[in-house]
């Protein structure tokens, strides 16, 4: 039987601060690391209206917090009431982690970096050259800056609203903006498609897009996990291209944000995989 745990006088804490936020895995990645790894502290989901984040992040500092993640709608408007900001979350324009460092809030995005861990052993570096991203918003900034870093050649990036997506062109050079209505016609030579958009997630839109351009050997990635196969993995699967489900990237970002605060690499494995899956299941 797993111990209950108890706070006590010295229990440290950190949290995801988001609204909504009742829906979110982190509480359940992070608290499992603590467990495993014996820290005396706990994470936990902290509900925030936009009109309160300017008085809970200056009372976060007064508590002791170690830090948090921020979420929806919380990642870029919360830049301006921070100290410092990592150079990484200034060229993602987002922060979706904080340290609070002796009081002093820094702002992190572990968003690249989880993207990417997810995702690298599948793209080998000769396999590097064409990436097509469909989506420009938040999340599609710290793909696009994961998949520069990684040293792709070309990255056509895709989206509903165009003016979104040419905002994202002074990230690289090897960026180019495609209309969304030829969406289907980019697939052809690329080595990676990732969809960033929302479309495909449970409760939206379906994700139109014909895969028939795209090479069987081009790995298909969607970063939305409920479903955790989407439409888009399965039928991407069906044709033979190898899938990246959407919870790599969410685990891989905790990984490192979990690193910031506690100074410790957790692991991510089945048994934690697993576990999400079956709460995935339940909301
Ligand atoms: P966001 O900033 O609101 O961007 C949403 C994107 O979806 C935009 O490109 C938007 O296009 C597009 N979109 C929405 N509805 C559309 C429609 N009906 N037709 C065409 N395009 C549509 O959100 P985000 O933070 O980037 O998150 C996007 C998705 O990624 C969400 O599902 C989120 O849960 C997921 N996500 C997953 C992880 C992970 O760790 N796996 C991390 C972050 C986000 P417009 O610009 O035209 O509105």
């Amino acid at each position: 039987m797993t111990k209950m745990f108890l706070p006590d006088g010295k229990t440290e804490w950190a949290g995801v601060l988001g609204w909504p936020v009742s829906h979110s895995l982190s509480p359940a990645i992070h608290n499992s690391w603590l467990t495993e790894h014996n820290i005396n502290a706990v994470y936990l989901p902290l509900p925030v209206r936009p009109e309160g984040l300017k008085t809970v992040i200056a009372a976060l500092i007064e508590t002791g917090c170690v830090g948090i993640n921020v979420t929806i709608p919380h990642k870029e408007v919360v830049i301006p009431l921070l100290y410092e900001l990592h150079p990484d979350a200034k060229r993602i324009g987002a922060v979706n982690t904080i340290v609070f460092n002796e009081g002093k809030p820094i702002g992190y995005n572990t968003d690249a970096y989880g993207f990417w861990k997810g995702i690298e052993n599948r793209l080998p570096e000769e396999r590097r050259n064409k990436a097509v991203v469909l989506g420009a918003g938040g999340a599609a900034r710290a793909v696009v800056v994961a998949l520069i870093d990684a040293g792709f050649k070309e990255i056509v990036i895709t989206n509903r609203t165009a003016d979104k997506a040419q905002n994202l062109v002074q990230l690289g050079k090897q960026i180019k903006i495609g209309a969304w209505e030829e969406r289907a016609l980019f697939l052809a030579g690329a080595d990676l498609l990732v969809n960033t958009t929302s479309l495909g997630m449970k409760g939206q839109d379906a994700l139109i897009l014909s895969l028939e351009k795209l090479p069987i050997t081009a790995v298909v990635c969607d970063i939305v996990y409920k479903p955790l196969i989407t439409p888009l993995l399965a039928e991407a699967q069906k044709r033979g291209n190898p899938i990246v489900d959407g919870l790599n990237m969410l685990l891989f970002q905790a990984q490192k944000s979990f690193h910031l605060w506690f100074d410790i690499n957790p692991v991510v494995d089945e048994t934690l995989r697993r576990k999400l899956l079956s709460l995935l299941e339940a909301v």
